[in-house]
C-alpha cells in the first residue's frame, strides 16, 4: 500500500549546471550537441535519485519552461516564428527570449535580467519575446501561450516520447506530466481578445491524441496538472473541466488529474465527479478539504496526497503527519498514493550540498533530495509500521523538537516588541497637506523634483571589488574605500546632471533583499539553494528561520557619507518588510504576517536612525508587494491589511518633516489601489514608461492622494529617452494627476544599465522636467 511517486524535480541541477549550459550555448561557445547532452545527463541523474519511488516524473525536464513544452507540445507557436527553418530548440529559444536585448514584465527582469541579447539561431530576422507572467503564487515565471480566434493545434509528441524511453532505460518507472487542457488556456492570451474558451474543442483532440500516443509507449498512467482547480472559476470555466475530461475519457491511459497550491473550495464536488482514474491534492494547503473529498470521491478513484510540503525548505514533523495519515491509508488501502504537495521545482536541489550552513540550522531543513528521503520514511511507516522506521523518526523527532526549543528562532525581546505593536505606530503625526507643506519648505524642491530610484550602474569594478572582499583577498578598509569611490563617483554624476534629489547608487549592495537579510539576525544563507525564476535565471532566496532583530545599523553609514559629498537632499534607501518577506524562504511556524511584522519592526528601527542622522527624504521599496498576494481573491484583504499595517509600521515613525518614498515596478495597480494609498507614502515611484502612462487611471480622477512619480525612462531597454518623448509622457501623466504632485524619474533602479546610456537618458530626462516648469 501507498505508493510513492513525485511531481516534479527540480531541473536546473544541484550546481546550476543546466543555467551554465544553457549560456554558454547562447553565448555560441558550446554546440547544440554538448547542451543536448547537459540535459540528458541532468534527467538520468535526477531519475537516479528518485528510484525510489513508484512513479518518477517524466517531461518535468525543460531547457527553458514547461509551459512553452506545452505551447510546443500543443503545435501552439506564434505566428511569428512558425516558418522557422532551423532547430526547433533554437526556435523555442527563440520564443523564450527575443532576438534583441529584449524587456520583460517581471522583477527578476528588473532586478538585472535581460533574457537575450540574441540567440544564437543563424537568422537575422528581429523576434520579440515571448512575454513572462508569475506560476500562481510563486516566484516561477513562465511563457505565456498566445492564442487568437483561428488558433489551431498540432501534436508533437517526440519530447515526452523521447524522455519517456530514457526513463525507461534509466530503470525507473516514468509518468508523464502534461498541463491540462484547460489551465493551458487560463495561463494564456488571446492576443485578440477572443475567447480562449472557445478554443477548446479545437485542443481536446490534441490531448486526446497525445495520452493515446503515451499510452502505446507504455505509459500506465498521465499526470494531468490543472493547478487552476484552486482559484475561483466561472461557471463557464467550470462547465470547461466537464467537456474537457469526459472528452479525455477515452480508456486509453489512467489520469492523474493533479492540483496543489491550495484548496478546492467550491470547485471540490466538480473535481470529486470528473471522470479520471486518479486525483492528487495538497494534503499540505488542503488538508482540511480531504475528508470532504474522501466522502464524495467515487470507490474505484485513487486519491493522492500531498503530504510533503513542497513550496517550503524546512523538514516535515514526520510523526505529525502519520498521526493523520494512518487513519486515512486505513480507509483509503491500495488507493492510496502519496507525493509532495507540488512539483519540487519551487525548492533548492540537495542539502548535502551545504558546506557553511549552521549546523544547527542545517538539521532543520530538507532540500529536494531530502524531502522524497521524507517520503519514503512516510511508506515504509504505512507499509511496515513505525517501528520499522523507528530510528529515522526518532531522529526526525529530535530534529523538529530542537527547532522549536531553539534560542535561535525565538528572541523574547521580538516577541515583546510585537506585542507592544499598536495602530498608532503605522501613522504619521499629521495628514499628507501639512507634510507635504513642512517638507516642501525643508527641501525646497522645484516644481516636477527629478530623481533616480536607488541604483547606479553594477560596474564590473563594482562587481570585482565585492568578490575580492568575499575572499579575503582585499580588506574591509579598501572594500569600503572602493564603495566610497563609486559613491563619490554616482554623486558627482548626479550633480552635473542636475537632479534635484540624489541617490548614493547602491554600490556595496549585491541584491535588496540579500543585503539587508545579511545584516539582520533571523536570516541564514545557503551556498547553492538556489530555485529557477525563469530560463537560466536562478534565486538564491535568504532563509528567515528565527525572530528577526537589527543588531546594529545597516546603511547609516554610506548614506552619511554620501551626503557629506552634497547639498542637495541625498535619499535613504531601504528595502521594505514585504518585499524582504516576499523574497526569502519563510518561516512555517508562525504565520507570515508575524514574519513581516518583524521585518518592519526592524526597518522601522533602521528609517529612525536615517532620520536621526540628518537624511531628509528615505526610500523604503516595495518592490514585490503584489507579488505576495493569494491565489484566491477573497483571501486578497486580509494579505493586504498585514502588508500594508507593516510598510506603515516600517515607514511612518517619521517626522512630518522627513519625507517618505516607495517604488513598486510593476504594473498592475487597479485592484490594489486603494491599499496602496493607504501606506500613506509622501511619493510614490512606479514603473509606467512601457504603459505609455495608462496606468496611471489607476491613479486617476485625482484618486490617489499623494505625490507620484509615473517612471519616463524604460530601464529595461538600452534604448535612450529623448527630451520630446519624456515631456509627451509627462504631459500624459500631468492629465491624470495635478501637476503639483507629480516627479519625474525612471522606472526603476538602473544597475543593469551602462553609465554610457544612463547619463544621455537622465540629461534628457532633466532638460525634460526643466521645459515642464517652464511651462512651455
Ligand atoms: N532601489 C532599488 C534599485 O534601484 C529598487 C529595485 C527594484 O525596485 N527592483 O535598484
Ligand atoms: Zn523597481
Amino acid at each position: 500500500m501507498a505508493i510513492t511517486h513525485n511531481l516534479g524535480f527540480p531541473r536546473i541541477g544541484a550546481q546550476r549546471e543546466l543555467k551554465f549550459a544553457l549560456e554558454s550555448y547562447w553565448r555560441g561557445e558550446s554546440p547544440r550537441s554538448e547542451l543536448l547532452a547537459r540535459g540528458a545527463e541532468l534527467r538520468a541523474r535526477h531519475w537516479q535519485q528518485q528510484v525510489g519511488l513508484d512513479f518518477a516524473p517524466v517531461g518535468d525536464f525543460s531547457f527553458y519552461d514547461h509551459v512553452l513544452d506545452m505551447s510546443f507540445t500543443l503545435g501552439n507557436l506564434p505566428a511569428r516564428v512558425r516558418d522557422f527553418q532551423g532547430d526547433a530548440l533554437d526556435n523555442m529559444f527563440r520564443v523564450a527570449r527575443g532576438r534583441s536585448a529584449r524587456t520583460t514584465e517581471d522583477h527578476a527582469a528588473c532586478c538585472g535580467a535581460d533574457r537575450g541579447a540574441g540567440a544564437h539561431d543563424g537568422t537575422d530576422q528581429d523576434v520579440a519575446a515571448g512575454e513572462m507572467t508569475k506560476w500562481f503564487d510563486t516566484n516561477y515565471h513562465y511563457i505565456v501561450p498566445e492564442f487568437v480566434a483561428d488558433t489551431t493545434f498540432r501534436l508533437d509528441a517526440t519530447r515526452l516520447l523521447d524522455q519517456l524511453a530514457e526513463a525507461r532505460h534509466t530503470g525507473v518507472r516514468g509518468k508523464p506530466v502534461i498541463i491540462g487542457p484547460v489551465t493551458y488556456l487560463a495561463l494564456g492570451k488571446a492576443k485578440d481578445d477572443s475567447d480562449k474558451l472557445e478554443l477548446l474543442p479545437r485542443l481536446l483532440p490534441v490531448y486526446t491524441e497525445l495520452l493515446a500516443a503515451l499510452a502505446d509507449a507504455g505509459a500506465q498512467w498521465v499526470q494531468i496538472d490543472e493547478p487552476l482547480l484552486v482559484t475561483e472559476l466561472s461557471p463557464a470555466w467550470q462547465q470547461a473541466y466537464r467537456d474537457a475530461y469526459a472528452a479525455l475519457d477515452t480508456g486509453k491511459v489512467n489520469l492523474l488529474l493533479t492540483t496543489y497550491f491550495g484548496q478546492l473550495q467550491d470547485n471540490l464536488p466538480l473535481v470529486c465527479e470528473l471522470p479520471v482514474q486518479g486525483l492528487h491534492l495538497d494534503a499540505v494547503h488542503a488538508r482540511d478539504e480531504i475528508d470532504s473529498v474522501l466522502a464524495r470521491l467515487p470507490a474505484d478513484r485513487i486519491l493522492s496526497l500531498g503530504v510533503i510540503n513542497g513550496r517550503n525548505i524546512w523538514k516535515t514533523e514526520l510523526d505529525a503527519v502519520l498521526d493523520w495519515l494512518e487513519p486515512v491509508a486505513q480507509r483509503l488501502g491500495d488507493r492510496l498514493w502519496i507525493a509532495p504537495s507540488c512539483s519540487l521545482l519551487h525548492v533548492p536541489v540537495d542539502l548535502a550540498s551545504e558546506q557553511a550552513l549552521d549546523a544547527d540550522i542545517c538539521a532543520w531543513l530538507a532540500f529536494a533530495v531530502q524531502k522524497l528521503d521524507e517520503l519514503y520514511i512516510l511508506a515504509t511507516a504505512l507499509r511496515l509500521g513505525r517501528a520499522a522506521v523507528q530510528q529515522t523518526l526518532a531522529a526526525n523527532r529530535a530534529a523538529i523538537d530542537a527547532r522549536r526549543g531553539s534560542p535561535k528562532v525565538h528572541n523574547p525581546a521580538v516577541q515583546a516588541a510585537l506585542a507592544r505593536i499598536t495602530p498608532t505606530l503605522g501613522q504619521r503625526r499629521q495628514p499628507y497637506p501639512v507634510r507635504a507643506a513642512r517638507q516642501a519648505e525643508r527641501l525646497r524642491l522645484p516644481a516636477f523634483p527629478t530623481t533616480t530610484i536607488g541604483s547606479f550602474p553594477q560596474t564590473g569594478e563594482i562587481r570585482q571589488a565585492r568578490s575580492q572582499f568575499r575572499r579575503g583577498e582585499i580588506g574591509a578598509d579598501a572594500y569600503r574605500a572602493a564603495m566610497q569611490a563609486e559613491i563619490a563617483r554616482s554623486v558627482r554624476e548626479q550633480e552635473a546632471l542636475g537632479l534635484d534629489v540624489l541617490v548614493h547608487g547602491e554600490a556595496e549592495r549585491n541584491d535588496m533583499v540579500e543585503y539587508f537579510g545579511e545584516q539582520l539576525d533571523g536570516y541564514a544563507f545557503s551556498q547553492y539553494g538556489w530555485v529557477q525564476s525563469y530560463g537560466s535565471r536562478c534565486v538564491k532566496p535568504p532563509i528567515l528561520f528565527g525572530d528577526i532583530s537589527r543588531p546594529r545599523a545597516m546603511t547609516v553609514e554610506w548614506i552619511r557619507y554620501a551626503q557629506s559629498l552634497t547639498d542637495k537632499p541625498m535619499k535613504g534607501m531601504l528595502t521594505g518588510p514585504v518585499t524582504i518577506l516576499n523574497w526569502s524562504f519563510v518561516r512555517d511556524d508562525q504565520p507570515r504576517a508575524v514574519s513581516c511584522y518583524q521585518l518592519a519592526l526592524a526597518i522601522r528601527e533602521e528609517v529612525l536612525d536615517l532620520e536621526r542622522a540628518g537624511v531628509r527624504v528615505i526610500q523604503i521599496d516595495e518592490a514585490a508587494l503584489r507579488e505576495g498576494l493569494p491565489l484566491r481573491r477573497a483571501q486578497w484583504q486580509s494579505y493586504l491589511d498585514w502588508a500594508v499595517e507593516s510598510f506603515r509600521i516600517a515607514a511612518n515613525g517619521v517626522q512630518d518633516e522627513t519625507q517618505i518614498h516607495t517604488h513598486m515596478c510593476y504594473s498592475e495597480f487597479n485592484d490594489i489601489i486603494a491599499s496602496i494609498a493607504e501606506m500613506d507614502a509622501d511619493v510614490i515611484t512606479i514603473e509606467t514608461s512601457r504603459s505609455d502612462m495608462e496606468l496611471l487611471d489607476a491613479f486617476d480622477n485625482f484618486s490617489y492622494p499623494n505625490e507620484i512619480g509615473p517612471g519616463v525612462y524604460d530601464i529595461h531597454s538600452p534604448n535612450i529617452p529623448t527630451q520630446a518623448h519624456i515631456e509627451t509622457l509627462m504631459r500624459k501623466a500631468a492629465q491624470r494627476i495635478p501637476a503639483e504632485r507629480l516627479w519625474v524619474n525612471p522606472d526603476c533602479g538602473l544597475k543593469t544599465r551602462q553609465w554610457a546610456e544612463v547619463l544621455p537618458a537622465l540629461a534628457n530626462m532633466v532638460a525634460a522636467a526643466r521645459t515642464l516648469r517652464a511651462g512651455a
